[in-house]
């Protein structure tokens, strides 16, 4: 068994913290290239990768694309060894871009629309190794009607999902998967039509140590329903439990002990022929990003300090959308005293505020402060809300910068719009 511990492994420590990014160089970023920016550490990417891999060296890990489908991440996953989850046409297209083998990709299909199924089904007549993964009875259909017959994985919806999803409403999570009651009859059903070759379940977000009980029971209840599947239908190749492994969003919180988690994953999977597959997002790309953003007023007022910046939750919406806790720095003057603050951006909605009242380096107007650990659903969020143009994006590589995403322009914001 090893020995890794929570603080070394030799793929880099497990998490990296917004205050071990080099201050000097972010700030000759930020004047290089402009603010609001996203920063992408591709090193970090690669060690993230790889210290999953090692973690799980008999599983199959695949990197669940929609965290962050920027070309650099993609090149660094694959230069890195590993393979490629997608869940729409343009994942897939951008997965094919940046070098991946169709053959080896895997496209997850939620309520696809039709040129999505279009997309994968032409994909998968030129490389039929792709493999399908699909949780409905009309998403086969719909793949059958296109000529498609190859490789698939139904996605069951194990009744448990881990943590805070269990109190979520029911109807929410019924959009995922084929109900565990009638995982059988389906997979008798597309064994005739297709190569079944997988069992699939995304049962967890964010999970981490707190998560891990309920996290492995359902993981335990796939693998159960994995056997009942081999006994009625005829052996699998593989059995993927989707991704959620959580990272330390906040500065006290301590991040997964991967050895640990495989650990407990074994003993809830249990004797299983097919081969496990993991599909971490998060995990890989959170830590590897930030956003350097400019302060341009500081404004006090009675109940708060206000400052603003020049990202908005039209650069970053996880804050706003899940009330997500991001650390934030001041890049300019690390070591000011610190005072309460709220920080926000330039739209015109209270819900644009990166943090309320929290201890910063004092800001003062023209500072550059990061924000931390976006390098997951931060881009792929980004939206053009008041008409900004989206942001751009370097990629570090052996502290070498590279612009891998222009700003846009306010023509590009307009180029596509008609007049009569
Ligand atoms: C989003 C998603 C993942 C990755 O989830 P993380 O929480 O980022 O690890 C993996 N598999 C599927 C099918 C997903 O939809």
């Amino acid at each position: 068994m090893s020995t890794h511990t929570d603080h070394e492994t030799p793929h880099g420590p497990p998490v990296r913290r917004l205050s071990e990014w080099p201050d000097e160089r972010l700030r000759e970023l930020a004047a290089q290239y402009g603010t609001p920016l996203y920063v992408v550490d591709r090193d970090r990417i690669a060690a993230n990768y790889r210290r999953f891999d090692a973690a799980f060296p008999d599983a199959r890990v695949m990197y669940a694309a929609k965290a962050n489908t920027g070309r650099a991440v993609l090149e660094t996953v694959l230069a890195a060894g590993g393979e490629i989850e997608c869940a729409a046409r343009g994942e897939l297209r951008r997965a094919v871009a940046a070098g991946a083998d169709p053959n080896e990709l895997r496209y997850t299909a939620v309520n696809p629309p039709a040129a999505d199924l279009d997309y994968a089904a032409e994909l998968a007549a030129d490389h039929p190794g792709l493999t399908i993964t699909a949780g409905a009875r009309d998403t086969f259909d719909r793949l059958a009607e296109r000529g498609f017959d190859g490789r698939v994985a139904i996605r069951v919806n194990p009744g448990i999902g881990t943590g805070h999803h269990e109190k979520v409403a029911t109807g929410k999570d019924a959009k995922f998967g084929v109900p565990s009651e009638e995982l059988v009859a389906v997979a008798n059903e597309i064994a005739a039509g297709f190569d079944l070759v997988g069992l699939h379940a995304h049962v967890g977000s964010g999970v981490l140590h707190d998560d891990l009980d309920d996290h492995c029971r359902a993981v335990s209840r796939v693998a159960d329903l994995a056997r009942e599947v081999e006994t009625a239908v005829g052996e699998l190749s593989f059995v993927d439990f989707g991704g959620g492994f959580g990272v330390p969003y906040r500065p006290e919180t301590q991040p997964l002990a991967l050895d640990h988690v495989a650990d407990r994953l074994r003993e809830a999977v249990g004797d299983l022929g097919p081969r496990v597959e993991l599909e971490p997002g998060r995990y890989v790309a959170a830590d590897a990003g930030t956003i350097l953003t400019r302060v341009n007023t500081v404004k006090e007022s009675p109940a708060a300090t206000v400052v603003g910046v020049d990202a908005s939750l039209a650069t970053f919406v996880r804050p706003a959308m899940f009330d997500a806790y991001h650390p934030i720095r001041n890049v300019s003057a690390p070591d000011r005293a610190s005072r309460p603050v709220s920080v926000g951006g330039p739209c015109c909605t209270s819900a644009d505020v990166f943090c309320t009242d929290r201890p910063v380096a004092e800001p003062e107007r023209g500072d550059l402060l990061a924000v931390g650990n976006t390098g997951a659903y931060g881009v792929e969020l980004a939206s053009r809300f008041h008409s900004q143009p989206l942001p751009g994006e370097v990629a570090l590589r052996d502290g070498e910068a590279q612009l891998t995403r222009e700003p846009e322009s306010l023509d590009d914001v307009t180029a596509r719009e008609q007049s009569r």
